[in-house]
């Protein structure tokens, strides 16, 4: 009998796999179900979070998936200051059928929050390891948690999680999914300085967080021409151009 033989390979872990797959990242977000060790930068601006409004569920010519920006929220001289996304969201809301009121649901712009991070990783030896400069996105519900924890300590006067010196990680925990999701945050405790945890951090440093996030704004026959790659037949398009006009306003 042939001894068995030992065979190469291990077992992938699909963690890792993710990981190699996504590559260095600008953008990061705390999985569902985890508790994760973020440390902020001390912000571009007063606000800790810079928020997107974008209009999803939109697809491109391959069929990929593409959000726009919303005119009303980052419109530009060039390209208006109107949302034609919105108008049309308001006329098929008003039309009240409903063939067309889950079309006015994902049409709708959705806010998401940005705030500049580097993200702790835990060690096999138990150490901590503070991951390149990254944009955290987060719903209104998460960075209401973070922001909260950053007022009680301004109030008590205690030097904040954001301090380059004496400054510290948060630890944001994500439970449930969709509606019920939550979010809780807490100071980690540990009081670290940013430049030994991630001494490249100034020079990774993202000094315009609303021009890193390269939004798609468009003029309002874009606009339109994009609903129509998404949703084509399934709109009445004589009727909406009759109802929402292209033209600048
Ligand atoms: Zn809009």
């Amino acid at each position: 009998m042939c001894p068995a033989k030992i065979r190469p390979g291990v077992e992938p872990s699909p963690e890792a796999t993710e990981k190699a797959l996504q590559g260095p990242r600008k953008f990061v977000d705390i999985r569902p179900n985890t508790t994760a060790m973020v440390r902020f930068l001390p912000p571009p601006t007063q606000q800790l979070f810079v928020q997107s409004l974008n209009h999803y569920r939109l697809k491109d010519q391959d069929g990929r998936g593409i959000a726009l920006a919303c005119l009303r929220a980052h419109g530009t001289d060039e390209t208006s200051r109107d949302c034609w996304i919105c108008e049309l969201v308001e006329y098929l809301t008003d039309l009240n059928v409903s063939a067309y009121n889950q079309i006015a649901k994902d049409l709708k712009a959705g806010p998401k929050n940005y705030g500049m991070v580097t993200m702790g990783e835990k060690q096999p030896d138990e150490t901590w390891q503070y991951q390149k400069v990254q944009l955290l996105g987060i719903n209104g519900k998460g960075g209401t948690a973070i922001n909260e924890v950053l007022k009680r300590q301004k109030l008590v006067g205690q030097v904040l999680f954001t301090d380059i010196e004496k400054g510290q990680s948060v630890l944001v925990t994500r439970t449930g999914s969709g509606f019920n999701q939550t979010y809780t945050a807490e100071k980690s405790g540990v009081v670290e300085s940013l430049d030994v945890i991630r001494p490249t951090w100034e020079d990774e440093y993202i000094p315009d967080i609303l021009a890193a996030l390269e939004l798609k704004i468009y003029t309002r026959d874009m606009q339109r021409a994009y609903v129509k790659l998404a949703f084509g037949d399934r709109l009445d398009w004589d009727a909406i151009d009759a109802a929402v006009s292209t033209g600048g306003k």
